[in-house]
């Protein structure tokens, strides 16, 4: 796509379900009338309810993605990762995949970075816990599980293959438990094929220091996934959280410790540190906006998805939670919201009702709640998947045709090596790659603010 001075620039960094849904609904109503330029550092939308189903081995990974270039004809994709606002020039500076500097000037700027892993100073976790966040992680997962259930069949010592068979996941929000579901029937089976000692059988651990699992989700949909994680045999650990890890194990809280090879963090997610060198005001690290969408001050910036704090006209005082369904939805009304600061159209403000959550608990179950009516077992199963495929921009046809070859052949488990463990760091984010010229005060003291 060509770009021409006579036409507004768009930029739009992050290709989220914010920054995905911005593109189309602006390509949509622009038609040729604005430069809609989308920065982001993969060429693919990532899916990432769906990434445990990769990392169980029941997704190939290419299923959960999306092509950009494939979905979004008329915006021109630009491969990068954004270090630098200035809102003064209304530049973006950004870093090509092979390391090159570039900037992008724009008329209108969205930003839709989403977030990264919430770190917590707990002693030995960046060294020896892992993250789930992205693609890599997920296959480097799927193999490091494969990798112990292996050298847990061959190992001799009983005391060696009890720890590299168990399993600690850290947090129990939607992340945690579908990787607990997913890799406790994963992990069953791998040991069908490599049959372990007599008396050892994998163990996973799902640990939260909040009294249930799913603890900002309903009541009912916490205690429908509780019972299907202790049915698989999960050992649920609330009230429970990690003092310090090492690389032959997990100290808890209680005193426990747990000798493993594996430690999962999902403790949760903070925004992406970029946006707080705005020297906008934040909320709890997240970029505030109006109604609109708009940071306030800057008509020509819009924030949206987990990287902004936007007003939940819901429920006043309240902002939108950090899920795929808001930032779907604001990416939505950023779209609509930028066309019509170009006279295309009305503004509006965002304003979502919840319409209910599901979780894929793998095999059949699932829990869900959609328009707050409680579904459990195979119907909540059979909705959770269906919303996700309804939801999913593309590839449908895969996604359900992997399900449908899961359900009738053994699952494959065998490692492919692509991605090694130093490559998927943990921290994969640092308050340091903000570099906002005019607003140096901020980013440090809102990262702490989430830090905490
Ligand atoms: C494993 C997992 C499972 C989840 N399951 C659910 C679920 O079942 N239901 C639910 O509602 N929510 C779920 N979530 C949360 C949900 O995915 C997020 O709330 C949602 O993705 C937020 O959308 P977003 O567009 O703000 O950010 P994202 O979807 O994270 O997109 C941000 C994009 O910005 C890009 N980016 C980041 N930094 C830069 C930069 N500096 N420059 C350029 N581009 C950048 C990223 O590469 C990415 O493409 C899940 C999250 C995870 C990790």
């Amino acid at each position: 796509m060509s770009r021409t001075a006579s036409r507004p620039h768009v930029v739009i960094v992050g290709a989220g379900f914010a920054g995905f849904q911005a593109a189309r609904t602006l390509s949509r109503l622009t038609r040729g009338r604005a430069d809609i330029t989308l920065l982001n550092p993969t060429d693919y939308f990532l899916y990432l309810p769906l990434l445990p189903q990769v990392a169980a081995g029941v997704l190939e990974p290419r299923r959960v993605t999306v092509s950009l270039a494939g979905a979004l004809r008329h915006v021109r994709l630009v491969l990068g990762e954004a270090d630098g606002i200035d809102l003064t020039r209304r530049a973006v500076r950004y870093a090509d995949p092979e390391g090159q500097d570039g900037e992008l000037s724009y008329d209108r700027l969205v930003l839709a970075v989403g977030s990264v892993n919430k770190l917590l100073p707990v002693p030995g976790v960046a060294e020896h816990a892992h993250g789930f966040r992205g693609l890599p992680e997920a296959l480097y997962l799927r193999d490091h599980v494969t990798r112990q259930i292996e050298l847990a069949a061959a190992a001799d010592d009983p005391g060696a293959c009890r720890a590299r068979c168990t399993f600690v996941v850290a947090g129990a929000g939607y992340t945690g438990v579908e990787v607990a579901a997913h890799g406790a029937l994963f992990t069953r089976s791998l040991v069908r094929r490599q049959p372990l000692r007599a008396g050892i059988e994998p163990r996973w651990v799902l640990l939260d220091i909040a009294p249930r699992v799913l603890p900002e989700l309903d009541r009912r949909l916490s205690g429908t996934a509780d019972r299907v994680l202790r049915r698989r045999g999960v050992e649920v650990r609330t009230g429970t959280s990690v003092k310090e890890a090492t690389r032959d194990g997990v100290l808890l809280s209680d005193g426990d410790l747990l000798p493993t090879r594996t430690l999962l963090w999902c403790v949760g997610v903070r925004p992406d540190p970029l946006v707080a060198g705005i020297g906008s005001p934040m909320e709890r690290g997240r970029l505030l906006v109006d109604p609109y969408l708009n940071v306030p001050g800057h008509p020509e910036v819009f924030a949206c998805g987990d990287a902004a704090a936007v007003p939940d006209l819901t429920e006043t005082g309240q902002y939108t939670a950090m899920t795929a369904q808001h930032a779907w939805r604001q990416g939505k009304a950023a779209g609509r919201n930028v066309a019509a600061s170009l006279d295309l159209g009305n503004r509006r403000p965002y304003r979502h009702h919840d319409l209910g959550f599901t979780v894929d608990l793998g095999g059949v179950s699932g829990a869900a709640n959609p328009l707050g009516v409680p579904l459990s077992g195979p119907l909540a199963g059979a909705v959770t998947r269906g919303y996700h495929l309804a939801a999913m921009p593309g590839n449908r046809v895969r996604v359900a045709a992997d399900w449908l070859l899961d359900a009738v052949l053994p699952r494959q488990g065998v490692q492919l090596g692509l991605v090694r463990s130093w490559s998927v760091p943990l921290d994969t984010a640092s308050p340091e790659t903000a570099r906002v010229a005019g607003a140096p005060e901020r980013a440090e003291g809102a990262a702490e603010k989430t830090e905490e």
